[in-house]
């Protein structure tokens, strides 16, 4: 008998298991592929020698995270390198807005919006920490630090294109908090899309966009490391069927979404709960290429070359107008793109002179559309030239993303969609999330709070639900 069984190897399982292992509990984690760390993983796509991030890349919200900082994974060999500008998003003037860790670089920017940017985020940067603590959980719960969650839920509650246009009277400013807003997954005229704009925004300012040096598979490696070091346990290539297959445990906790948990622990659990698990909703899928190039991608506005991700799409009515057709179930005509390009700040990603490049696209859940001509027009449009520089390509739809890890439903990467309620709290309305009906089996993914995003915090609040329930 263990004390806890970890379904699932993602950057939560893992926090999960070293927060339980931490307590003096043994953990053993169970993980269905033949490595470990679901979204987090690095592996040659294209050629021998091109080190991919096959999912996450940028860790603004890993950087930032209250539990990684408390880990201080720098022990297991984690290296976080920072881009000099965490973000370019480049304009049809040939042109890049840059988003930087310092507030005044970023402000001057901005044209005539240096003032209204410092005046919107510059109060939140140093309440971080205080933010962390009621962001990155439940929200359905009354705030520890409420004026300052106010200073960030007032105008976060609001569409982002309201309060891109009501702040901001520029294009600059406005194309550059669409693209922030965008990774909401959402249309930007959906309450709280502000709020994604907001935390991208201050958290550059906080921990900067960085990436772990080697891939993003480092972060998850660094995890098992430690959760090891405290006598936890990892068998991979086991994927578990149905949580009877794992022998007596007091706590099972599942990095998986509800549909999963619904197969897997069923019978344990309640018909109401179980009934509640299948009304979640997931949101859509991504469409992915990574690229071998023969040089760094030739961007129209060199400043992009100073930047580790880039935000592709235009000005704000675009890039609304893009996440709008997706959520109207219609693949974008000019979508909004994540570029990534690590090999250019770590040379152990590409051979010498060659890089890599990372990008993908919103599309809707299950779509078999091929983005590829779409995207590689888009990624044209500012860098012309950049087709001649392709060595290799792997292209992967929402099917492939989903065959690659059992909890992207659909190509939906974020554990769920973000809509009012799966926002405010998830897989539903519940005081405790992360704990179900049954006493030993917990909800630990991203599909709860505070959802998608590698930085451990689902696992975290997940194992302090089966501490106080499971282990009390
Ligand atoms: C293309 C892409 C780009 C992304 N970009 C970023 C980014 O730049 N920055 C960022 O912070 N986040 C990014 N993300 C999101 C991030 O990867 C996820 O939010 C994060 O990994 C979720 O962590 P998790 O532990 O909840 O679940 P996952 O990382 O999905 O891990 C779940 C694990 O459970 C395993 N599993 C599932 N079912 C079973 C079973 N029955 N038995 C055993 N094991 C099982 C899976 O194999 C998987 O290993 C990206 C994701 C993708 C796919």
């Amino acid at each position: 008998m263990i004390d806890a069984a970890v379904v699932g190897s993602g950057p939560n399982g893992l926090s999960a298991a070293i927060e339980l292992a931490r307590k003096g509990h043994s953990v053993t984690v169970y993980e269905a592929n033949d490595t470990i760390g679901g979204g987090c993983r690095s592996a040659e796509l294209t050629l021998p020698g091109f080190v991919h991030d096959v999912c996450s890349a940028f860790h603004p919200l890993g950087a930032a995270s209250p539990f990684f900082r408390e880990l201080d994974l720098s022990r297991e060999g984690l290296e976080w390198i920072e881009p000099p500008a965490a973000l370019a998003h480049p304009l049809d003037d040939g042109t890049a807005v840059l988003l930087e860790r310092s507030i005044d670089a970023t402000a001057a920017n901005l044209g005539p919006d240096a003032r209204a940017y410092r005046r919107l985020v510059a109060p939140l940067v140093p309440e971080w920490n205080d933010l962390a603590a009621d962001a990155l959980g439940p929200l359905i719960r009354f705030p520890r630090h409420p004026f300052v969650m106010a200073r960030l839920g007032l105008p976060g509650a609001l569409p982002a294109r309201l309060l891109a246009r009501v702040a901001f009277s520029g294009v600059r400013a406005r194309a550059l908090f669409a693209g922030l807003a965008a990774h909401s997954v959402l249309p930007l005229d959906a309450p709280f899309t502000a709020s994604f704009g907001l935390v991208f925004a201050v958290v550059t300012h906080v921990a900067n966009w960085p990436l772990p040096r080697g891939g993003s598979q480092r972060i998850a490696d660094a995890l098992a490391a430690r959760l090891r070091s405290l006598g936890g346990r990892i068998e991979t290539g086991r994927r578990v069927g149905s949580l009877a297959e794992l022998g007596t445990a007091r706590a099972y906790l599942c990095d998986v979404t509800p549909r999963q948990l619904d197969a897997i622990a069923g019978a344990r659990l309640s018909d109401g709960y179980r009934a509640k698990l299948r009304s979640f909703r997931y949101g859509p899928g991504v469409f992915k290429l990574d690229y071998a190039m023969d040089g760094p991608i030739p961007w129209r506005a060199s400043d992009c070359l100073r930047a580790g991700t880039v935000h592709l799409g235009g000005t704000l009515d675009e890039i609304a107008e893009s996440e709008a057709q997706i959520a109207r179930g219609t693949p974008a005509e000019r979508p909004f793109i994540l570029v990534g390009q690590q090999s250019l700040f770590d040379a152990s990603r590409a051979p010498a002179g060659k890089h890599t490049m990372w990008a993908y696209c919103h599309i809707p859940n299950g779509s078999t559309f091929d983005m590829t001509e779409r995207m590689e027009a888009q990624i044209e449009r500012f860098a012309p030239g950049f087709r001649e520089r392709v060595l290799a390509r792997s292209v992967m739809g929402p099917a492939e993303i989903h065959r690659h890890n059992e909890n992207n439903i659909g190509g939906d990467i974020g554990g769920g969609a973000n809509t009012l309620f799966q926002f405010m709290t998830r897989p539903f309305f519940k005081l405790d999330p992360y704990a179900t009906s049954a006493r030993d089996v917990y909800l630990c993914s991203s599909s709860t709070p505070p959802g998608g995003g590698v930085h451990g915090m689902c696992g975290y609040h997940g194992a302090q639900s089966a501490l106080r329930r499971a282990f009390a």
